[in-house]
C-alpha cells in the first residue's frame, strides 16, 4: 500500500467524511428524545456502531473507480481499519449501557441484561455478532499471524456483520430504515465479493512469455485478449492466474505492481516466491489465461521535474523498472537498489545497461547479505536530499526504518512516497 510517510489530510477526505458522517447521520435520525441517560447512551452507541460498521464495509470494496473516489485504495483501507475498530468499541458500550440502565431498577436486572442465556434469541444474535467481531479484530492486531490465517479470521469478522444486522432488524421489526441499513450492508458485502473476490469485471489477458529474472523471481508478459487496462508505471493490478498444461493456477487475486507497460498494451509483472501462490507462479507457462483488475495506486504518480531519489528493496524494484522502461527520464534520478546478493539480483543487468545509456540516471546497487542495510551511509551518497522527490518501495521494515532517517535529514513529509507490498 502506498502513501507519503506522514499523510493526514492530503487526500480529499471522502473516506474520513464517510466514517464520521454515516454514524452521525444514523444517530441523528434514530435517537429519540426524553429517554433516561444510560438508555440514550445504549441507543447512540448501537446506531453509531452500526454506522461505523457500514462505513467500514463500503471502504473495503476493491473497485478502481470506487477506490479513486475514496482517495485511493490505501486511504480507503486505512479508514476501513479505523472505522472497524471504532465500531467494535462503540458496540461493546451498547450492552454495558443497557445494563447500567437496568441497574436503576435492580442489580439483578442489570445482570440479566448482560447474561445472554437469560435473554431471547434476538439478543443472542447481538452477542454472537460481538464475539465474531472481537475474534476478527484480535486477528487484525496479531502482527505475527500468517496472511492466510489473518484473512480467515477477517472472514469471521465479516460473518458478524449480517448477524448483528439480524439482531437489529428482529428487535426493531422490519421498518423501512432498518431494511435500508441491511440493503446497504448487503450491497457493500456483495459488491466486495462479486466485483473483487469473483472479479466479474476483470479483464482477460494471456501470458505471452515468462522469463526467469533471478532465483525465485519470474517475469511474465501479459497481452490483453479484449480491451486493455490503462495502467501507468507505479500502479498495481490484482491478478488471478488460470491453469496451464503443466501449471496449476492459484484461483485467487493477488496484487502485483507492473514492472513494464509496453507500447503494444502488454503488461509485465515480476513475481517473487514468497508464499504458496507466488511459489507456484514460478512454473507459469506461456498461454495461461490471467484475469486482471485495476489499475490501483498512484505510486510514482507525483513525479515532477525536480531531481528524484528512488529506493527499492528486493522485489520492490518493480515500479521503478516500469518507469525506467517507459522511456527517457524527465528528471535527474538516483536509484538505490538494495538486494541480498549482488549475483542474481533481479534486473541487475538491465539496470546497469539503463544507467550506462542515460546520463540522468544514477544507479547505486547495494548487496546487503543477511544484515540490515546501513541506511545512513546509503543516504549520504545521494546529494541534495532535501530537494528531491523521494519514492521508496520494499518490505514494510525497510520503509519504517527509512522514514525517520529521511525526516532527520530535513526531507519534507510531502516529498516522500512509499509503497509497501502488504495489504493488511
Ligand atoms: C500493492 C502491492 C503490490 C505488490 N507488488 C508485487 C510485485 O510486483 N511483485 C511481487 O513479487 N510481489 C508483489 N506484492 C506481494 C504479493 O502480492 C505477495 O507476495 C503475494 O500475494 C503472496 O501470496 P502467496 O500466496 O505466495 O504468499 P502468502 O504466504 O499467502 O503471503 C505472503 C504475503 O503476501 C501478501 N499477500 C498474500 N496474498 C495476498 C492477497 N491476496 N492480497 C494481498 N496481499 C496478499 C501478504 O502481505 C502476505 O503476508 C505486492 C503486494 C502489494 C500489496
Amino acid at each position: 500500500m502506498s502513501g507519503p510517510y506522514v499523510t493526514p489530510w492530503r487526500d480529499p477526505p471522502v473516506a474520513a467524511a464517510l466514517v464520521v458522517g454515516l454514524p452521525l447521520a444514523l444517530v441523528w435520525w434514530a435517537v429519540p428524545e426524553g429517554l433516561p441517560w444510560w438508555r440514550s447512551i445504549a441507543i447512540v452507541s448501537a446506531w453509531g456502531g452500526m454506522g461505523l460498521l457500514l462505513a467500514s464495509l463500503v471502504l473495503m470494496v476493491r473497485e478502481p473507480r470506487v477506490a479513486r473516489f475514496l482517495g485511493g485504495l490505501e486511504t480507503a483501507y486505512r479508514w476501513h481499519h479505523r472505522s472497524g475498530v471504532a465500531a467494535y468499541l462503540l458496540l461493546l458500550v451498547h450492552p454495558l449501557a443497557l445494563a447500567a440502565d437496568a441497574w436503576a431498577e435492580s442489580p439483578a436486572r442489570a445482570w440479566q441484561a448482560l447474561a445472554p442465556w437469560a435473554q431471547s434469541w434476538p439478543v443472542w444474535l447481538g452477542w454472537a455478532a460481538l464475539v465474531l467481531l472481537m475474534i476478527g479484530l484480535a486477528a487484525t492486531f496479531a502482527l505475527n499471524l500468517s496472511y492466510r490465517r489473518w484473512r480467515g479470521l477477517h472472514l469471521v469478522l465479516a460473518a458478524g456483520v449480517p448477524i448483528g444486522l439480524a439482531h437489529v432488524v428482529v428487535l426493531l421489526g422490519s421498518t423501512g430504515s432498518g431494511l435500508a441499513l441491511v440493503a446497504l450492508a448487503l450491497l457493500a458485502l456483495g459488491a466486495r465479493f462479486v466485483v473483487s473476490d469473483l472479479g466479474v469485471a476483470a479483464r482477460p489477458y494471456r501470458v505471452t512469455a515468462v522469463a526467469r529474472r533471478a532465483a525465485g523471481v519470474i517475469e511474465a508478459s501479459l497481452a490483453p485478449c479484449a480491451a486493455a487496462l490503462a495502467v501507468a508505471p507505479g500502479q498495481f493490478v490484482l491478478a488471478a492466474f488460470g491453469e496451464g498444461p503443466h501449471y496449476r493456477g492459484c484461483g485467487e487475486y493477488h496484487p502485483f505492481t507492473v514492472s513494464g507497460v509496453d507500447r503494444d498494451a502488454q503488461l509485465r509483472v515480476a513475481v517473487k516466491a514468497l508464499g504458496p501462490c507466488s511459489q507456484r507462479l514460478q512454473d507459469l507457462e506461456s498461454g495461461v489465461l490471467v484475469r486482471l483488475q485495476g489499475p490501483f495506486g498512484r505510486f510514482l504518480g507525483a513525479r515532477r521535474a525536480e531531481p528524484a531519489l528512488w529506493i527499492a528493496g528486493g522485489i520492490g524494484i518493480t515500479p521503478f523498472m516500469a518507469a525506467l522502461r517507459a522511456g527517457p527520464l524527465d528528471a535527474d534520478t538516483t536509484l538505490i537498489y538494495l538486494h541480498r546478493e549482488a549475483a542474481g539480483a533481479p534486473f541487475a543487468d538491465e539496470l546497469a545497461a539503463l544507467a550506462a545509456g542515460d546520463p540522468r540516471f544514477e544507479l547505486i546497487s547495494c548487496a546487503t547479505g543477511d544484515r540490515a542495510p546501513d541506511f545512513d551511509a546509503l543516504l549520504a551518497q545521494a546529494d541534495r536530499l532535501a530537494e528531491r522527490m523521494i519514492h521508496v518501495c520494499g518490505p514494510p521494515a525497510m520503509v519504517d526504518a527509512l522514514a525517520p532517517r529521511l525526516r532527520a535529514r530535513g526531507v519534507a513529509p510531502g516529498a516522500v512516497h512509499f509503497e509497501r507490498f502488504d495489504f493488511r
